[in-house]
């Protein structure tokens, strides 16, 4: 339930329906704005929600009660129009479109730094580059660690760019928050509960890719889990849900973009790389992402990607990469957004 209070209800009218709630046997969750002030109510309370409603708006300081029976509440739309993730100059959401690129892997320094200043040149914003590599393989590359996060914050220093890398494991938050500006979820931890929890106590914005096999509704409520442990700072990331089709590596769900920004109030942006699986559809992919209302997208740039060692076949050139930005520019401009 949803409580919006009358643009000048004091301090006191706020109070009071504030404890009216909690004796109804919610718990609130109060936003105190500067115009209004928005309660939240979660919880299993024993009275009817039809009558609490009713009794909270036959009060003259209070503007309206929304009941809300989708499982997420704060990260949906009816608690809020738009949040926007800023981080180190960039927006996330909003009228921004942001670009996310950089290698899958951070392999060495040459390989990240390399990438890193074509990618800024180029025109991106954000540096990805992961430091621990989930794999459906155990024999696979599990990244650089430690090694990697500093070859990643080197790379901050050269370029300016803020950047983007995977938490794993609950344990390694603290050490991952110490280097990276943004923290990803990668889609097999979706539903990796403790380290959503986490990652919510984290003061740093939460990039959380979906499950590859996960509906909106249980994304969504992944969504939650940080938003309950108080960060608010989270992006979305459609990266391909597994379907039958084996041509592509996944199926990207472009229907996410338009679906997530009905039901939900924080940025999405895309995946085209790990959507796609394959570098000539990643172009394409990319404008479609654009086009369909996506806040920005990540994705994987490698100077040779027939040696990378993990997602060469997904990877862009530099060159490509370069190329790609170009053809995004005019298409941002009819889209009303800027690059
Ligand atoms: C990645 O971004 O390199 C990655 C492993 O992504 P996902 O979790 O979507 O597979
Ligand atoms: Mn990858």
């Amino acid at each position: 339930m949803i409580v919006v209070m009358q643009p000048g209800a004091t301090p006191e009218q706020i109070r009071d329906v504030e404890e009216r709630i909690r004796q109804f046997g919610f718990d609130i969750h109060p936003i105190y704005g500067v115009e209004r002030t928005v309660i939240a109510a979660v919880g299993a309370p024993e009275l009817d929600r039809n009558e609490a409603k009713e009794q909270l708006e036959s009060l003259p300081y209070v503007e309206q009660v929304t009941l809300v029976l989708k499982p997420y509440k704060f990260v949906s739309k009816k608690f809020r129009e738009q949040t926007v993730v800023r981080v180190g100059g960039v927006e996330v959401g909003g009228t921004h479109f942001a670009v996310m690129a950089g290698p899958c892997t951070v392999e060495n320094e040459e390989q990240l730094f390399k990438t890193a200043q074509a990618v800024q040149q180029a025109g991106a914003h954000i540096l990805r580059g992961g430091a621990y590599k989930p794999s459906t393989s155990p024999y696979s590359f599990h990244g650089l660690g430690r090694e990697g996060l500093e070859l990643l914050a080197r790379a901050r220093e050269l370029t300016g760019m803020p950047i983007i890398t995977e938490v794993m494991d609950p344990r390694n938050v603290e050490l991952v928050c110490q280097y990276a500006d943004i923290l990803q979820i990668g889609t097999r931890n979706m539903q990796n509960y403790d380290l959503l929890r986490e990652v919510g106590q984290a003061r740093k914005p939460v990039m959380l890719k979906r499950g590859m096999w996960a509906t909106y509704e249980e994304w969504l409520q992944a969504a939650e889990y940080i938003w309950l442990g108080g960060n608010e700072q989270i992006i979305l990331c459609e990266r391909g849900i597994r379907t039958f089709e084996t041509y592509t590596r996944n199926t990207l769900d472009i229907n996410a973009v338009p679906a997530i920004k009905e039901l939900s109030h924080l940025p999405i942006v895309v995946d085209p790389s790990h959507g796609t699986g394959r570098a000539s559809l990643v172009p394409a992919a990319t404008l479609a992402a654009l086009a369909a209302g996506a806040d920005g997208v990540i994705v994987e740039v490698h100077p040779t990607p027939a040696r990378a060692l993990k997602d060469g076949a997904q990877s862009l050139t530099l060159e490509a990469f370069r190329d790609l930005m170009r053809s995004l520019r005019p298409l941002a401009e009819v889209m009303g957004r800027q690059l």
